[in-house]
């Protein structure tokens, strides 16, 4: 007999995303009734190559090809918490990935902006989010570490990508009271580091430490 793949033999991924968000971010002291509810939501394995659906819920981060990954969903949930999305915010995030962070953005948010800088995942991130009927996020492919001045200033911006600082652009495109989330260390150990911008400066706290692919670009690493 030939196996042939149907719809039957598909998995109950809102029954595992249920239990991601019960099991991976609940109980691991993700608070923000809104990230958790956006989370229960979007449907993360559409964000995640074919071959690797069935591993979509678990607790790791999986290849998304050209050497990049989708994050592991409680570094989804923390980051995305930690950067206190309102529904009226305009949030820019820096490292499209597959998109599901944008996804999960686009649920809290009123606008989302991302930037990617591999020209195949951004279309590929467009196309997915546009299936999905997310219509208030914008792809654009390019060098995050410059933000995106066109559409500035952002409540809120993030950086999926380890980056060696800071980039300077990124702070001085935050709104007053507006938040930056963003890992930075060497290549292959950062911290997340959280930046509130107020009326008379800036002011910074330090994560939990952490492991992203490197933000290459002028003001992050050189080329892989
Ligand atoms: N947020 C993504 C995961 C990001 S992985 C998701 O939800 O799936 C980090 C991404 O940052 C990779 O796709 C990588 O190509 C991208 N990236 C690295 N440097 C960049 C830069 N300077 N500008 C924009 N994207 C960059």
């Amino acid at each position: 007999m030939v196996a042939t793949y149907c719809d039957e033999t598909e998995p109950d991924y809102s029954a595992l995303r249920l239990a991601m968000v019960r099991k991976q971010l609940e109980s691991r002291g993700i608070r923000d009734r809104r990230v958790l509810e956006a989370m229960r939501v979007v449907p993360r394995h559409r964000f995640v190559p074919e071959v690797r659906r069935y591993a979509a819920y678990e607790d790791m981060p999986l290849e998304i090809g050209y050497g990049q990954t989708i994050s592991q969903p409680y570094m989804v949930g923390l980051m995305t918490q930690m950067l206190e999305v309102q529904p009226t915010d305009r949030v820019l995030e820096i490292g499209t990935g597959s998109g599901y962070q944008a996804a999960v953005l686009a649920s809290l948010a009123r606008e989302v902006f991302t930037v990617e800088r591999v020209p195949e995942l951004a279309r590929r991130a467009q196309q997915t989010l546009y299936e999905l009927g997310y219509d208030n996020v914008r792809v654009y492919e390019g060098d995050g570490t410059h933000g995106l001045p066109e559409c500035a200033p952002y409540d809120g911006i993030i950086v999926t990508a380890g980056a060696p600082h800071v980039p300077e652009s990124l702070k001085q495109q935050l709104a007053e009271g507006g938040r930056l989330v963003c890992p930075v260390g060497p290549r292959g150990m950062q911290h997340l580091i959280r930046i509130v911008r107020r009326a008379d400066g800036f002011c910074e706290e330090e994560g939990i430490g952490c492991v992203f692919v490197p933000l290459i670009g002028a003001d992050g690493w050189n080329e892989p």
